[in-house]
This record gives structure tokens, C-alpha cells and sequence, in this order.
């Protein structure tokens, strides 16, 4: 089906990835940033391999904390398998960064003058499935009358547009608060990192997409997780950075 719509081959496979879906543990983990790969159909979208490697693709080094926390934790992990330069699953369709014209520093040739059969089949291929799995997900969770609070993972450039980033992890959320409070009043028992509330991004930006669709329109808690990329380069710094955000989300929900 996906194929006829001329935007995944079978080749590229499903943009959606489930993992640990039996997983034990309230949190849910959804990881929209998690990937650079483009479809087969895009080619290179007229990027440099400097510029389809950098944040502007991806989240670098969040899907591996994310998969060490749900590993940790017995959560459930939803990605998504493709990168946001084509569809970013963090906003809405009628959004313009969707399908950023630009991004940072660069200009993305590939989506210059998107016209609206290319939007919408964008949307039907990459963020209608993403998001359509999350939701039944979270409708058999709610139908078996499982606790859930839905933790988003990101990361962020230490530099942006020339200016470096003092905070090294943001936690953020939009109305309800309720588990961001509870992992701020964690870390700042136990600072590692420097902490800061929605930081370096807050609802303003329009970066709370996820948490409003599937968290707060189903009364269901929810938080997102910004962590600067350098700290999560390699499989030890993603390791300390995951270890110490289970700690965090394990402390929230005893609390
Ligand atoms: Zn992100």
C-alpha cells in the first residue's frame, strides 16, 4: 500500500519501528528523530553528506539512549525509520517545518516549492503510520488499563546558528507538567547534568507536537527529553546519559 504511493518502496520497509512491545514498564518511549536514512525515492535531496550526517537529519545518539532506557526499563520503543528532512513526525502537516525549506544553516534543495500531492503524500507515507501506531498502541494499553506516561527522547547541537548551548539536558512539556516536575525535583537530588526546564526548545516552539496529541488529548502524563548530542557520541556517554534518566523517570514514578 505504501509503495503505490510512490514515497517508501519495498525496499526501504515500514517507517515505523516497534520495540519491546509487551514491555512491562509504564513509560512509553517514542523516538521521532531517530533516524538519517532517506527513502530510495529522495536521493540525496541535494545535501552534502557533512549536511544529511548533522542534527539537521536526525537526533545523533537518541535512538541509542532510548533503546538502552527501554532495554533498562521493559518499556515499549516506537521510532520512526526515516529522517525528519522528509517528514518531521515532531509537527504536525499544516506545519512549515514538516518539510523544513530550511534547517539551520542549510538550505534543503529537495524541498524547495513542496507542491500539496507531495505533502500529502509525505504525510500519508511517513506521519499518519507513525503516529496512527502510536495511537492503537496506546488504545490496547488503555483498554487493558495499564498505566502509561509517554517520554519522548531527543538531542540537541551544542552549537546553534554560531552560539553554543550551556544546557546539557532539557526536560519539557507543554500543560501538564506533571512528570517533568517529578524528574527536575530528581535531578536536582542527584545533578549530574546541568538541567534546565524546556530548554533549549519549550511549547513555544512548536516542539511539543507528540506530547499534545498522544499525551495530553488522552489524559495521559507526559514529558520530552532533550539531551546535547556531544554527551551522547558513543556507546559510554549514551550509556551514562541513559542509566542516568532511568534513574530519573524510576525515581518520578515512585515519587
Ligand atoms: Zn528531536
Amino acid at each position: 500500500m505504501l509503495a503505490q504511493q510512490g514515497i517508501l518502496t519495498e525496499a526501504d520497509g515500514e517507517c515505523v519501528a516497534v520495540e519491546r512491545p509487551d514491555g512491562k514498564s509504564p513509560i512509553f518511549i517514542v523516538c521521532e528523530h531517530a533516524s538519517r536514512t532517506l527513502p530510495e525515492h529522495f536521493g540525496d535531496l541535494g545535501l552534502s553528506e557533512e549536511a544529511l550526517s548533522s542534527h539537521i537529519a536526525w537526533d545523533p545518539g537518541a535512538l541509542a539512549v532510548a533503546r538502552k532506557m527501554s532495554a533498562s526499563l521493559d518499556a515499549t520503543l516506537v521510532h520512526q525509520r526515516f529522517s525528519r528532512l522528509i517528514y518531521d513526525c515532531n509537527r504536525p502537516p499544516e506545519s512549515p517545518g514538516a518539510m523544513p525549506e530550511t534547517s539551520e544553516i542549510y538550505t534543503i534543495p529537495g524541498n524547495q516549492h513542496l507542491r500539496p500531492a507531495d505533502r500529502q503524500a509525505r504525510t500519508q507515507s511517513l506521519y499518519l503510520p507513525f503516529h496512527g501506531r502510536i495511537e492503537t498502541l496506546l488504545k490496547d494499553r488503555v483498554a487493558k488499563g495499564r498505566e502509561t506516561v509517554i517520554v519522548t527522547v531527543h538531542s540537541f547541537t551544542p552549537v546553534y546558528n554560531g552560539k553554543p548551548r550551556a544546557v546539557e539536558l532539557g526536560i519539557l512539556h507543554d500543560d501538564d507538567r506533571w512528570m517533568a516536575d517529578r524528574m527536575l525535583a530528581a535531578a536536582a537530588e542527584a545533578p549530574l547534568y546541568r538541567t534546565e526546564r524546556n530548554q533549549p526548545y519549550g511549547p513555544e516552539d512548536g516542539v511539543t507536537h507528540t506530547l499534545k496529541l498522544h499525551g495530553i488529548a488522552n489524559g495521559l502524563h507526559n514529558v520530552m527529553i532533550e539531551v546535547r548530542n556531544d554527551l551522547i557520541v558513543d556507546d559510554v556517554g549514551q550509556g551514562v546519559m541513559a542509566d542516568y534518566l532511568t534513574g530519573l523517570i524510576q525515581n518520578s514514578l515512585d515519587a
